[in-house]
C-alpha cells in the first residue's frame, strides 16, 4: 500500500496534522496508523467497584487510542509559551501563539462552542502570589472538559474518516528510508509514504527512541519531573479556579533552590491512576457537565530534575521511583497531609475519618518510604506557600496521592520545520520532546502539515 502520507500515532498531534494536510490538499491519500483503538471502543476496565486498579490491558484505553493520551483528559487547551512545550524555539513565540489560537478556533468549531476562554492577564491573583513568593505564569486556557473534548474528538473523526484510511490496533514496528519516502511495518504488513509524521506521544517515547537509534537521528534525555496529586475540597482553591480555571503557580523552595509548580488542576474533578509502561501512576481530570461535579479539587505539585552527565537516563529515574510506590502500594499510594507531617502512614481508618473523600480508590500508606528527601522537602514548603494564597491547603485532611511522574520524552533532533535530518520525515508532539500538552502537541501536527504542503 503506498500512501502520500503516513501518519503514526492518532493523538492530536497526529489528527490536527492530518486535518491541515486534508485542508491544504484534499487530495492527499493519508494513513494513520494507531495502536490503540478507535474512540468508542476505548474503555478503562476500572470501574472502582469490580475492578479497582489497573490491570495491564495490552491496550492502555487511557492513553492510547484515536485522541491520544488526551482523549479522556480535562480538555484544557493552554494558549501559552510559558508552559506544555517549547514549541516556540522551533517556530517563532508569535507563530506558536498563533499556531495555538488556529487550533482553538477547530475546538470550537468541531464542538467546543460555548466553552469558557479563562485569561490570567489583570488579575489581582498575580500579586497575591507574588507578595507569598509564588509566581503566577501567564496563559489563556480553554477548558473544553472531558464530556466536550471527546464530542470534538467525534466530529473530528467523522469528518477525517471520510478522507483517511484509519489503522487501529496497529502498533507501527519499524520505520525504514527509502530512495525516495518511508516504509513502515505494522502487523507484519508493509506499507510506503512518500513523507511520515511520526507522532506517538509519551507511550511511544520509547519506541521513538529505538527508531532514532536505527535512522541515525540523535536524542537527548536530562529532565523528569516528581511530585504528588494533591486532593482538597474545592472550596479552598476556589478563589484560584473560579477566575483562572487552571493556574499554574511555580515555587523556588528554599532549602535545595529547586523549581516546584502547580500542574493539570482539576477543579471539582476526579484523581485517576495511568499506566505508562506497565508502571501506575498517577493525574486527574473533570467534567464540563456539573452534573458530574465532585466536591474536590486535584492538582500535581512537580519538582523538576534536571541531571547533568554522565547520568542519561532521567525517565528510567522517575519510573524507579513510580516503581517504589507500585511495589510498596500495589499501584498508586495515598496519604493525609498530616500523617506525612507527623511521620507516620496512613491507614484505612485514618483516610476513611479524613474530611476529604477521596476520589480515587488508592492504597493508604507513607509516601516518605517512596519520594526522595530533596523532592518531598520541596513538596512540602510549596503546600505551606500555596496555604498563604490558598488557606486550608496544608490542612490535616488534604490528601496526596503518589507518584505523579511528568515523564519528558527524549528530545529528538529536529530543525525549525520539526523535520529531522531525513527530508520529509516529521517528528511532532510529546514523542519529539518539543512539546508536553494538548495545545502545543496540536499546533505541531498544523506546523508539520502546513510546511509539507504549503509550499
Ligand atoms: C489523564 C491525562 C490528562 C491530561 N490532561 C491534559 C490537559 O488537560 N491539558 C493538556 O494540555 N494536556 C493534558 N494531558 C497531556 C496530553 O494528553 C498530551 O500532551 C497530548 O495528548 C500529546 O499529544 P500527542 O499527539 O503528542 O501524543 P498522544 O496523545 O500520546 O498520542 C500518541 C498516540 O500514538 C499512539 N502510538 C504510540 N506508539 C505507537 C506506535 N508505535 N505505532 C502506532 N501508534 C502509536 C498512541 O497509542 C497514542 O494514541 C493529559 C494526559 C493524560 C494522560
Amino acid at each position: 500500500m503506498k500512501y502520500d502520507l503516513i501518519i503514526i500515532g492518532a493523538g492530536p498531534g497526529g489528527i490536527f496534522s492530518a486535518y491541515e494536510a486534508l485542508q491544504l490538499r484534499p487530495d492527499l491519500k493519508i494513513g494513520i496508523f494507531e495502536a490503540g483503538n478507535a474512540l468508542e471502543k476505548r474503555h478503562c476496565p476500572i470501574d472502582g467497584k469490580k475492578v479497582k486498579s489497573c490491570v495491564s490491558c495490552p491496550s492502555c484505553a487511557i492513553m492510547n487510542g484515536f485522541g491520544g493520551a488526551g482523549a479522556f483528559s480535562d480538555g484544557k487547551y493552554n494558549i501559552t509559551n510559558q508552559f506544555g512545550g517549547t514549541l516556540y524555539e522551533h517556530v517563532g513565540r508569535d507563530q506558536a501563539i498563533a499556531l495555538m489560537q488556529y487550533v482553538d478556533t477547530l475546538n470550537l468549531k468541531f464542538g467546543g462552542k460555548g466553552t469558557k476562554l479563562y485569561s490570567t492577564s489583570n488579575t489581582h491573583l498575580k500579586k497575591k502570589c507574588l507578595q507569598n513568593d509564588l509566581h503566577l505564569l501567564d496563559a489563556q486556557v480553554r477548558h473544553l472538559g472531558t464530556d466536550i473534548n471527546y464530542v470534538v474528538l467525534e466530529n473530528l473523526y467523522a469528518l477525517l474518516s471520510e478522507h483517511v484510511d484509519f489503522h487501529f490496533l496497529s502498533p507501527v514496528d519499524s520505520v525504514k528510508k527509502l530512495d525516495e519516502g518511508y516504509e513502515i511495518t505494522s502487523k507484519g504488513e508493509t506499507y510506503s509514504g512518500t513523507s511520515c509524521i511520526i507522532s506517538t506521544g509519551r507511550s511511544g517515547s520509547k519506541w521513538m527512541g529505538e527508531i532514532c537509534d536505527s535512522l541515525g537521528i540523535k536524542t537527548s534525555s536530562n529532565r523528569v519531573d516528581i511530585g504528588v496529586r494533591v486532593e482538597l475540597p474545592a472550596e479552598v482553591f476556589a478563589d484560584l479556579t473560579d477566575e483562572l480555571y487552571e493556574s499554574k503557580i511555580v515555587y523556588r523552595t528554599n532549602k535545595f533552590q529547586d523549581l516546584v509548580r502547580t500542574f493539570c488542576m482539576n477543579p471539582r474533578g476526579v484523581v485517576v491512576s495511568e499506566n505508562t509502561n506497565g508502571i501506575i501512576t498517577v493525574n486527574g481530570h473533570s467534567y464540563d457537565d456539573p452534573a458530574r461535579y465532585t466536591e474536590n479539587t486535584n492538582f500535581a505539585l512537580l519538582v523538576s530534575n534536571h541531571f547533568s552527565e554522565p547520568f542519561k537516563d532521567s525517565n528510567g529515574y522517575g519510573e524507579s521511583i513510580a516503581r517504589l510506590s507500585n511495589m510498596l502500594g500495589g499501584g498508586v499510594i495515598v496519604q493525609r497531609f498530616g500523617d506525612l507531617i507527623r511521620g507516620q502512614r496512613s491507614t484505612p481508618n485514618r483516610v476513611a475519618e479524613s474530611f476529604v473523600t477521596p476520589t480515587l480508590s488508592a492504597t493508604p500508606g507513607d509516601l516518605s518510604l517512596v519520594i526522595p528527601k530533596r523532592q518531598l522537602d520541596g513538596i512540602i514548603e510549596m503546600i505551606y506557600a500555596l496555604d498563604k494564597v490558598a488557606p486550608g491547603t496544608a490542612n490535616d485532611s488534604t490528601l496526596l496521592y503518589g507518584v505523579e511522574v511528568k515523564f519528558y520524552n527524549l528530545e529528538v533532533e529536529v530543525d525549525e520545520n520539526l523535520e529531522t535530518i531525513h527530508k520529509g520525515l516529521y517528528v511532532i508532539g510529546d514523542c519529539s520532546g518539543v512539546t508536553h500538552s494538548l495545545s502545543h502537541a496540536s499546533a505541531s501536527g498544523v506546523y508539520a502539515a502546513r510546511h509539507l504542503y504549503s509550499k
